[in-house]
């Protein structure tokens, strides 16, 4: 299996090239030349096997350069029963009105970023072996709270990499704070920097790009590396549970082998709603996708207007963060792949987007685009009343990211009459967004983002994931806050980790 870019697929690489370097030199996305199918051998062996097996079975078919048994072990160990609070790794919950909740916050960190974070630290160090790549990977991470904490929980302690996470001070939860400070490993950082988010990932794209500061890492023997979602090791990961849900619905009777099922995901980057399409792309049966937006909805216009995007609008802030984006990053793999793999016109659209901030996909990608999505939006307080009502209603508990989709499923249902079984991709833990949840339920707001957690176990019967009331015990041991001008001398940090 090939890798190409998005905007020159001249140049072919291998997995192991595409994930240890991350991002394609002229700035486009690594994206496969073809999609493997998935026979009926195939289906009748991942239907018998567990969420591990089937995880390897499925990126074997992608990352054609590594080995069964060497798939077989990382999945074996990202999603070791420990780590996964001893269930089912991505369990489906059947609901009213043929929703089915594909919980994907069963991991260490409580959020979705866990199922590819967990993976990618094995597939990189690996992917670094195999191009002979023998320098210490120190991963940097911008982040708005999500993904530091799972990258943090993935890569610490192992071996060949270092891990540097910079988070804005003032703009993450006091929850996500907490889990972050805490991190444990001899290999992890954790610096706060004055300003926002954005100021963060500038800082940190300023690192990456100081030609002196890379000099002086190589003669280390270090290398910059990244770990957010325009990594291809961190989307084929999440390719594997659709398919599990599906095998999972197949077994409990939803659904028969090969009858159809829509999915809908909480969308930000767009990087988990792009794996649920690669697993159509292979063979999944889906009708349609639906993809879920805050009221930072510039993919709900771009899919409601004909393929326009655009991102010159007001920002806001909102009670499902993860999603509060107006730049997409991975929707330029579904320009490519829906385009039937046009270089050429992914380059011109991402140009438009660089220098104008908008672009306009042609009628007859669009087209194909609009034969498999549909789209809505919701606000903050129909989030909130999402949560009451399934709580009230059906007594299950959802978080505020997850509450956006159910509530946009709704919609499309009531709008459309399509009855079709629908996967809802539940991605974060109601405790880990604690606050919004109790909230939306009445209950006590407290000072105390830990005392918080017992207030909602009072409120509904229902216990705290491990991971988040062990934060209670614990001492924080980063507490550097720094100027973005002060953000070069941080990497002196790597030498003494
Ligand atoms: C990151 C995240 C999302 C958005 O996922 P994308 O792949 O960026 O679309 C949704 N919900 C939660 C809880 C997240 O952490």
């Amino acid at each position: 299996m090939e890798y190409v870019s998005t905007r020159d697929k001249s140049r072919k690489v291998s997995a192991a090239y595409a994930i240890a370097n991350g991002i394609a030199p002229d700035g486009g996305l690594y994206c496969p030349t073809e999609f493997p199918s998935l026979t009926a051998e195939d289906w009748h062996a991942l239907a018998n096997l567990d969420y591990k097996g089937r995880s390897a079975r499925i990126l074997g078919k992608f990352l054609t350069d590594f080995s069964g048994e060497e798939l077989a072990d990382y999945a074996s160990k990202a999603y070791a029963d420990n780590k996964f609070g001893g269930k089912d790794t991505a369990p489906v919950v059947a609901l009213d009105g043929g929703k089915h909740m594909l919980e994907l916050w069963h991991g260490p960190t409580c959020a979705f970023k866990d199922m590819a974070l967990q993976m990618l630290p094995h597939l990189l160090t690996a992917s670094l072996r195999k191009t002979g790549e023998t320098r210490t990977a120190c991963i940097l991470v911008a982040t708005s709270g999500d993904t530091g904490k799972a990258a943090l929980d993935g890569f610490h302690d192992v071996e060949g990499t270092k891990i540097m996470v910079y988070y804005p001070v003032d703009g993450v939860s006091p929850m996500q704070k907490l889990q972050m400070v805490t991190q444990e490993g001899a290999n992890v950082e954790v610096v706060a920097i004055r300003g926002n988010f954005d100021d963060a990932q500038s800082a940190v794209k300023r690192i990456f790009t100081d030609e002196a500061t890379r000099a002086q890492l190589d003669r280390d023997g270090m290398m910059l590396s990244s770990a957010n979602s325009i990594n291809w090791g961190r989307l084929a990961p999440q390719i594997a549970y659709y398919v599990s849900a599906y095998c999972d619905m197949v077994k409990s009777g939803t659904v028969r082998m090969g009858e159809k099922v829509n999915i809908c995901v909480p969308t930000g980057n767009f990087g988990n709603i792009l794996a649920a399409y690669i697993a159509k792309r292979m063979g999944l049966p889906v009708n349609k996708f639906i993809c879920a937006s805050n009221r930072n909805n510039v993919l709900t216009d771009f899919f409601k207007k004909g393929g326009a995007y655009d991102k010159n609008r007001d920002f806001y802030t909102t009670t499902s963060p993860s999603m509060d984006i107006l730049i997409s990053s991975n929707l330029e793999r579904l320009l490519f792949i829906a385009s039937d793999f046009n270089d050429a016109l992914v380059r011109d659209l991402m140009q438009s987007l660089n220098t104008g901030g908008h672009y306009q996909t042609p009628e007859a990608v669009f087209t194909n685009i609009a034969a498999d999505f549909d789209a809505g939006c919701c606000d903050d307080a129909q989030a909130a009343d999402t949560i009451r009502a399934l709580w009230e209603k059906e007594h299950y508990l959802c978080d505020p990211h997850t509450a956006v989709a159910v509530r946009v499923y709704e919609d499309y249902r009531a709008r459309t009459g399509d009855t079709t079984p629908t996967v809802i991709a539940s991605t974060a833990s109601p405790f880990k967004f604690c606050r919004a949840v109790v909230e939306a339920l009445g209950g006590t707001l407290e000072k105390d983002d830990v005392t918080q957690l017992d207030v909602l176990t009072k409120l509904t019967g229902v216990a705290a994931p491990a991971p988040l009331a062990a934060l209670a015990g614990k001492t924080p041991r980063f507490d550097r806050v720094v100027d973005k001008s002060e953000i070069l001398q941080t990497v002196d940090l790597l030498k003494g980790m």
